[in-house]
């Protein structure tokens, strides 16, 4: 199993028996070393350790199916090691702590306002707030990963740009490692996302695929040849700044006529608005409602969305060759209406040999990104101190 820099480095052995075991439950030495493809002599190097810390316990022996000598299945000990996840959006922040077999123990959610003079402040004050509710709880605390929306260095977790946050060239892994005392791991959110499909997900076993989140803002999570892919700078993965109309509206990036501006959920309230299809204070429900009501400027309007979309999905397949693009995001709450027009003009813009690429949606949930954030630095505790500001 290859893994890129960012929220996943340091001992890939030790993240890959973690995250299998999450996944698949009690398994021996010997079936971890054929689902991982490493030598039984490295799982059992790295399973020692493991051991010794007290993160994996050895099952009572099972006989052998072969009659040859019983196997030992090794299990995570669930309660020996937790993390805290943490999504920073624009209007709020999410947590939720994990515990070592990936599962959500304790969850909040806080309204935020980054541009407040204090943000950075408060967010420390949130996190320290759910450090103190898990040692308050004598849970052992393994690490702390923020995803935010941006461009990170993923290897300092240093937020080079956030059009969304309006954070630039803030070390913020440094700046919370320093407040907070504890390891903390900084990351782009979707990229977190899509380290933990690849760890935690049903796409673990899959080594090409795409993630394409589209909510408020739009960005591909991309796995390749099965390391997650960055770019020279950490900046890949921008496709909601695909141009996609010459004389489009104005991104939030400053530039005209990206997809972001077109398809987001934000655009498209923002277009139902104008166009006077609902009034102001309505939202995506509303919108999927006047659509589904057969509202035809409300049905027009999700099909030059599902137009643009798909054509810009299919440039992407056709350049990458995924297996699968998995879909999440708020927009998935509109897939009824989108997803066959989408998949329609998708289908007319690919490659014959990418025709078989399947599109995987799956339900919008909002703890989905800190929970990915806390997961991937779990399956890595104490063995990502990769990040230094
Ligand atoms: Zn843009």
């Amino acid at each position: 199993m290859r893994w890129g820099a960012g929220f996943v480095s340091g001992d890939m052995t030790r993240t890959a028996v973690l995250a299998l075991l999450a996944r698949r439950g009690p398994l021996s030495r010997a079936q971890i070393a054929e689902l991982l493809d490493l030598s039984p002599a490295t799982i059992t190097q790295g399973t020692r350790r493991l051991l010794a810390e007290g993160l994996l316990v050895e099952e009572a022996p099972r006989p052998s199916q072969g009659g040859g000598r019983p196997s030992i299945p090794l299990a995570l000990v669930p309660e020996s090691a937790h993390t805290i996840g943490i999504q920073v959006a624009h209007e709020h922040v999410t947590g939720v702590t994990c515990r070592l077999d990936a599962e959500v123990v304790h969850s909040f959610r806080h309204t935020f306002d980054p541009a407040a003079p204090d943000a950075l402040q408060t967010l420390i004050t949130l996190i320290r707030t759910e450090i103190d509710e898990a040692r308050h709880r004598g849970l052992p605390l393994a690490g702390v990963g923020v995803a935010v929306p941006g461009i990170v260095d993923p290897e300092t977790g240093t937020l080079r740009m956030s059009v969304r946050l309006g954070w630039n060239g803030l070390p913020l892994a440094a700046r919370l490692r320093e407040a907070l005392g504890v390891p903390v791991f900084v990351d782009n959110d979707i990229s977190a996302v899509t380290a933990a499909e690849r760890l935690y997900g049903p796409g673990a076993d899959e080594a090409d695929f795409l993630l394409a989140a589209i909510g408020q803002g739009i960005g591909l999570g991309m796995v390749l040849d099965g390391a997650p892919y960055r770019g020279a700078l950490g900046a890949a993965g921008e496709f909601g700044h695909m141009p996609v109309q010459p004389d489009g509206p104005v991104c939030v990036c400053g530039n005209r006529g990206c997809l972001e501006s077109l398809v987001s959920t934000e655009a498209l309230l923002r277009r139902a608005h104008d166009a006077g299809i609902l009034p102001a204070a309505s939202d995506l429900d509303d919108l999927g409602t006047a659509a589904r009501n057969g509202d035809p400027a409300a049905v027009a309007l999700l099909q030059t969305a599902a137009t643009l979309l798909g054509r810009a999905l299919a440039g992407v397949v056709n350049l990458l060759g995924p297996r699968s693009v998995v879909v999440i995001g708020e927009i998935t709450a509109l897939w009824d209406l989108l997803g066959e027009p989408m998949h329609a003009v998708l289908l007319d813009h690919l490659l014959p040999c990418v025709r078989d690429t399947t599109i995987e949606v799956r339900p919008w949930d909002d703890e989905l990104i800190a929970a990915s954030a806390a997961r991937v630095v779990l399956a890595a505790p104490l063995a990502a101190p990769r990040q230094r500001g």
